[in-house]
């Protein structure tokens, strides 16, 4: 208990508790006392939060911007951010948790392969980023924050096999199987998105042709509605225009779940989940288009696999996700002191 007051990660409560007569201490998760930061780099922007331990994020303590073109300002911005947010609050930040897409080799810190952000390649945004700021910063592979936020602070609290689909840039999975994180010899599991699907489809930003991300993830949506309208259009947008135009947008939609749903059944009959949830923004445009996923998934996975599944949205993100990383890590590096004699 001493060192964990020590290191500042629990506070006294306000006030006072009365027990059997005798007013005793009340503590809490360092909320006031102690911040951490939950860093999430994107394809397409960059969201930085400060939080106390408890990790719940406000709108004033997150700051978003578009992700820098080279991995010098990228770093550099990310910093700056995080500075601001340090100094903002006042009280010591403990550490970071920083979420990257790509392919990262858990061994060296180091970002092998970014299909989407290739100017990472071959990176070491941890350990740049902790020179940078002189603060313990820890590296969570994009999926892995995503499982880490659903199973800490969301809908996987408790349960031991689970899967996410991640289809809101590229199209990522992340596993948790028998409690444990499942991401192979090095730490480049997961990469569903890069199942080739179609022969010669769309170009894939690992150079290949007809990946399942090209198909089956927002992005790949925005791609085929910015072509038939002919100007860029995102997301958000297209979930509006999902409302106004439903005769060209759903078909759009409709062919990507066709094939989401190929890439969930493959998922399934795999790993056996219990649960597979879909963190991305598409299915916002029509319920009835989890429907059909439900469906598809359930015509293509054998039965038993299927019954004993359950298909939902996600409800935690990257930020929560890099938050339990940091946090969990600033814990976890007590532990042989807390529990020693
Ligand atoms: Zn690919």
């Amino acid at each position: 208990m001493e060192q964990i007051i020590q290191a500042g990660l629990i506070e006294e409560e306000p006030g006072l508790r009365t027990t059997a007569g005798r007013p005793s201490k009340v503590f809490r998760l360092a909320d006031q006392s102690a911040r951490v930061i939950g860093a999430v780099v994107d394809i397409r922007s960059c969201t930085i939060v400060s939080s106390g331990l408890s990790a719940s994020v406000e709108d004033e303590w997150t700051i978003r911007f578009p992700t820098p073109n080279t991995y010098e300002l990228l770093i550099s911005k990310l910093a700056e951010t995080i500075d601001e947010l340090r100094s903002r609050h006042g009280a010591p930040c403990l550490g970071v948790g920083l979420s990257i897409p790509g392919l990262i080799d858990r061994r060296k810190g180091q970002v092998v392969f970014s299909p989407n952000l290739h100017f990472t390649d071959g990176q070491f945004p941890a350990r740049d980023l902790e020179r940078a700021l002189g603060l313990e910063t820890i590296m969570i592979q994009e999926e892995h924050a995503l499982c880490l936020a659903e199973k800490t602070y969301g809908a996987a609290r408790g349960i031991s096999d689970f899967a996410i689909i991640d289809i809101s840039s590229g199209l990522g999975m992340g596993v948790v199987s028998g409690g444990r994180y499942i991401d192979g010899h090095c730490g480049f599991g997961g990469e569903l998105g890069h199942i080739p699907i179609v022969p010669d489809g769309p170009l894939c930003g690992c150079g290949r042709r007809g990946c399942l991300e090209t198909l089956a993830s927002d992005t790949a949506v925005s791609r085929e509605i910015s072509s038939i309208l002919d100007r860029p259009a995102e997301i958000d947008e297209i979930v509006t225009l999902a409302k106004e135009y439903p005769e060209v947008v759903l078909p759009v939609l409709e062919r990507a779940v066709h094939h989401l749903a190929n890439g969930i059944s493959i998922v399934v009959s795999i790993f056996n989940p219990s649960q597979v949830f879909i963190f991305g923004r598409m299915f916002d445009a029509d319920p009835a288009l989890f429907e059909k996923l439900n469906k598809e998934v359930s015509t293509r996975t054998i039965g038993p696999s299927f019954n004993e599944c359950g298909l939902v949205r996600a409800h935690g993100d990257k930020q929560l996700g890099a938050l339990a990383g940091i946090i969990s890590r600033l814990f976890h590096s007590l532990g042989p002191r807390v529990q020693g004699p």
